[in-house]
């Protein structure tokens, strides 16, 4: 995270805030967050008698740095204004966020200690921190760490583990599946049940809902290949899948398809949302360009042989998809991946990618 030390911290300190100064320095010193302050405020601070030496030896080294923060400080979508009384609360500027946190909130170390990110799986949390380094590669700030936590909620218990780390408290990112069947459609409970449980008056916690409707939909072609390759079991779910890539029959499709159990034509015709009903049978991108979808069934609006209808829009790839690539993911460079995604899924790489770094940008533990 991004942690700025506002200029009115400048003068005495009750020793309560010199503890809590003490522990924002020494999570600099050990990489978890970055720091920010005015020269004139960390020189101000390096004189306040109590403080260890290490830590002022950080506040020396930190001064003189500020200009190399620029892109950091374009790049990031929230960071924390550390103030003397005001707070906690959150402010909004266009896409950028500015959470204010008193100087005595971290009193406990804890609430100093790297962000968690919270997934619903360990896959989706570690997915959603190889996207903030893909981010940080787009920004070149490829030289930073992100040091992180991970925490998995695990379907219903994400807004449970949500309300503990809000609790605690602790820096927290959490990511969840909108599982919407469409775009207008309903979140699913996992994601509703998530935002009852952030509040701008807490806001070292906050929530990610996917803007498609899971992690799976934000996973390239070409990595599915990498994690698959050599899977003949995989190679008919994989050659389907150019047809959700751009320009195939299916690419309106791509957001919302579960590639994980497949999605079968009877899903959409029975679907209890008109939306969804609407989007999945636009007559401009006929459900007949996947290969097993029946002509009759979709003319019908009903697949005769119910439950056993073979009408397949999306071929499912089974539980491990997620974590196949994820682990194929994080074997590979950045360069790699840039090449592999697509218009589609790019869009969601920068979107999570900014988010999720903006909680764990640090830098590596800093001798003094
Ligand atoms: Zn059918």
């Amino acid at each position: 995270m991004l942690l700025e030390l506002a200029d009115e911290l400048a003068g005495d300190l009750a020793s309560e805030e010199v503890e809590a100064l003490q522990n924002v320095l020494r999570a600099r010193r050990k990489g978890l967050h970055l720091l920010r302050a005015s020269d004139r405020l960390f020189a101000a601070l390096a004189s306040v008698a109590s403080l260890a030496e290490p830590e002022r030896a950080i506040l020396e080294k930190s001064r003189g740095q500020q200009v190399q923060k620029k892109a950091l400080f374009r790049a990031v979508q929230r960071r924390v204004l550390v103030s003397r009384d005001t707070g906690p609360s959150l402010e909004r500027d266009g896409g950028r966020e500015t959470a204010i946190v008193p100087l005595r909130h971290f009193a406990p170390f804890s609430v100093a200690d790297c962000s968690f990110v919270l997934g619903e799986g360990e896959p989706d949390a570690r997915m959603a921190v190889r996207m903030a380094r893909y981010f940080a590669h787009t920004r070149g700030l490829e030289r930073l760490r992100l040091p992180h936590h991970v925490a998995v909620g695990g379907g219903g218990g994400t807004s449970v583990q949500l309300r503990l780390h809000r609790e605690r408290p602790c820096f927290c990112i959490a990511v969840v599946d909108s599982d919407r069947a469409a775009p207008g459609c309903e979140e699913g409970r996992t994601a509703v049940e998530a935002r009852g449980e952030v509040d701008d008056a807490e806001p070292w916690v906050a929530l990610h809902v996917l803007d498609c409707r899971a992690m799976e939909n934000t996973l390239p072609r070409g990595l599915m290949e990498e994690a698959y390759g050599d899977d003949h079991q995989k190679r008919r779910p994989l050659d389907q899948m150019e047809r959700f890539d751009e320009g195939g029959a299916l690419a309106r499709y791509r957001d919302y398809s579960d590639f994980k159990h497949g999605t079968r034509l009877k899903w959409v015709l029975e679907h209890p949302e008109e939306d969804a009903r609407r989007f999945w049978l636009a007559p401009e991108a006929p459900l007949t360009a996947a290969p097993s979808v029946d002509e009759d069934c979709l003319a019908q609006r009903a697949c005769p042989k119910g439950k056993d209808c073979t009408c397949d829009v999306a071929y499912g790839f089974g539980q491990p998809l997620l974590k196949k690539c994820v682990d194929a993911a994080e074997k590979m460079p950045d360069q790699e991946l840039e090449e592999l995604l697509c218009q589609k899924t790019r869009r969601h790489w920068c979107a999570l990618g900014r988010t999720v770094f903006s909680w764990v940008c640090g830098t590596g533990e800093t001798r003094v």
